[in-house]
């Protein structure tokens, strides 16, 4: 589970700086966008253990004098909008401004979290700007140093229990913690849950071999449909992403292509797709892996299946170059034999068929990544789960293991994006998997789950 983090504050104190310190080299896929919303930027974060998406409000013209200006204003209101924490900056060696003071007046409004960092704290012409810090009315402030990369492990301290909170929050409804969850929070969880959703586009990847098609694919897409947002001219990031909508749906497409032409200078180019396609993997909510249909399942595309499956990702299978395809019925026939037999933890997930030269098939293709990502997103009651699992034991009960046979009592749904179900036996244990993968193939066909990685977890009665 990860979560989010605005870095926010007025020209200059150095979000950009810390942005780059997070993200690093994972800065990588990074979402430029002309227009009214060029100016957030996302990068996948990483500071110790944790991981998370970062957002970055910098790019702004400076505002020369002390004012917000709308655009501002607005920009900052969304980042914060979008943000499950927010780290507000201010420059500690020229102290609080009237600026500073307008951005916290927003933060303490809208935010649901705050962070105070003073930066450029290094050395001790910050001291006095730390003391003033102190009356913004946001709590402590962690003297920190972008650019030195000092207060790191503070900014750590202050976010690790919040992300231990959002991983909570994301177990919730595990009947046996209901009585321990503080009211607040779950309230707090109902309510951003639809927001979240209803806000951000899709996440897609498409990842797969180079020249398996991906880019072809990815302008097909983007130049029939409406093209909201697109890379920006003149900037050689490794990778972007674009912000398309297709068949009517808002998405985020990370394409890959570009990362490839860039490195392949520097490294093995094999070695290097798999690590690129990675990166996408962990920030798309569905992995289109699209395979050339001469030379499908090689092992490099094995591996990124592998890899987003894994990674709890919604999975689509796409073949591409359809089009040269002559046999086509008999072709099909061994995709599918040579799909179960190397990938049988992606049993389920939809394979389609397609060209994105012609963009035949593309319509196929987005509703499978629709009801992918839907069936991520599902939710299973638990009356509906414990009606099935008694059917399920029924027609084929537990084994025995020592002549005491393993009794199941209760089963729940612990989490979403991938489904996730927690069941209640006796003796988890001596569970043998070949019952728990009978499960999961229960529960994907009988409620109808193709193209998401399901969790099962046995768990005793304490
Ligand atoms: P942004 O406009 O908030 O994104 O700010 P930038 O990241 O572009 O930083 C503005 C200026 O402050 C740059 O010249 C940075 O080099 C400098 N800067 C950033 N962090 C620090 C720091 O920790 N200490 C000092 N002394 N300068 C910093
Ligand atoms: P990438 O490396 O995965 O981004 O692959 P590209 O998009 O650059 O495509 C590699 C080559 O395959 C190019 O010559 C494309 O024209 C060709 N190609 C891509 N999609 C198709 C398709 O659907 N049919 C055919 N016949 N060729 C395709």
């Amino acid at each position: 589970m990860t979560f989010s983090l605005a870095i926010v504050g007025r020209p200059n104190v150095g979000k950009s700086t810390l942005f780059n310190r997070l993200v690093g080299r994972r800065l990588a896929l990074v979402d430029d966008q002309p227009g009214v919303t060029r100016d957030l930027r996302e990068g996948e974060g990483k500071l110790g253990d944790l991981r998370f998406t970062v957002i970055d409000t910098a790019g702004l013209e400076d505002a020369t004098d002390d004012s917000l200006p709308g655009r501002m204003r607005r920009l900052t209101e969304r980042a914060v909008d979008m943000a499950d924490v927010c780290l507000f900056m201010i420059d500690a060696r020229v102290g609080v401004t009237p600026t500073d003071e307008i951005f916290a007046e927003i933060l303490r409004k809208r935010a649901k979290h705050v962070i105070l960092g003073a930066n450029k704290s290094e050395g001790s012409a910050a001291d006095a700007g730390v003391l003033e810090a102190y009356a913004l009315g946001l709590g402590e402030p962690l003297r920190i140093s972008a650019e030195h990369g000092e207060g790191m492990p503070d900014l750590y301290g202050a976010l690790q229990p919040l992300a231990d909170g959002f991983a909570e929050r994301a177990a919730e409804e595990a009947p046996e913690t209901d009585v321990s969850v503080d009211e607040e929070v779950s309230e707090e969880a109902d309510e951003s849950l639809p927001e979240i959703t209803a806000t951000k586009p899709l996440q897609i990847a498409v990842v797969g071999r180079p020249n398996a098609g991906k880019s072809t694919l990815v302008n097909k897409i983007i130049g029939e449909e409406r093209l909201l947002t697109g890379p920006e001219a003149g900037i050689t990031r490794d990778a972007i992403s674009v912000r398309t909508e297709w068949g009517g749906v808002p998405m985020r497409i990370f394409d890959t292509a570009g990362m490839r032409k860039k490195a392949r200078v520097q490294e093995k180019l094999e070695k290097l797709s798999v690590s690129d396609g990675l990166r996408a993997v962990k920030f798309a909510e569905v992995v289109v892996v699209l395979l050339d249909a001469a030379i499908p399942f090689e092992q490099q595309d094995l591996r990124i299946a592998d890899l987003a499956e894994r990674e709890g990702r919604a999975v689509v299978i796409a073949v591409n170059k359809w089009d040269i395809e002559d046999e086509k019925q008999e072709k099909l026939r061994d995709l599918k034999e040579s799909f179960e037999r190397l990938l049988p933890q992606l049993r389920g997930a939809p394979l389609v068929t397609v060209s994105a030269k012609t963009g035949r098939g593309l319509d196929r293709l987005q509703a499978a990544i629709m009801k992918a990502w839907e069936v991520w997103n599902r939710r299973i009651s638990t009356g509906q789960l414990n009606r099935w699992l008694e059917g399920m034991v029924s027609s084929h009960p537990p084994p025995a293991p020592q002549g005491r046979r393993i009794k199941l009592r209760y089963m729940t749904q612990a989490k979403t994006r991938p489904p996730g179900f927690v069941v209640m036996c006796s003796r988890p244990q001596d569970m043998p998997d070949s019952y728990t993968r009978y499960l999961v193939n229960g529960l994907r066909e009988s409620f109808d789950m193709p193209g998401t990685p399901i969790r099962l977890y046995m768990r005793g009665q304490g």
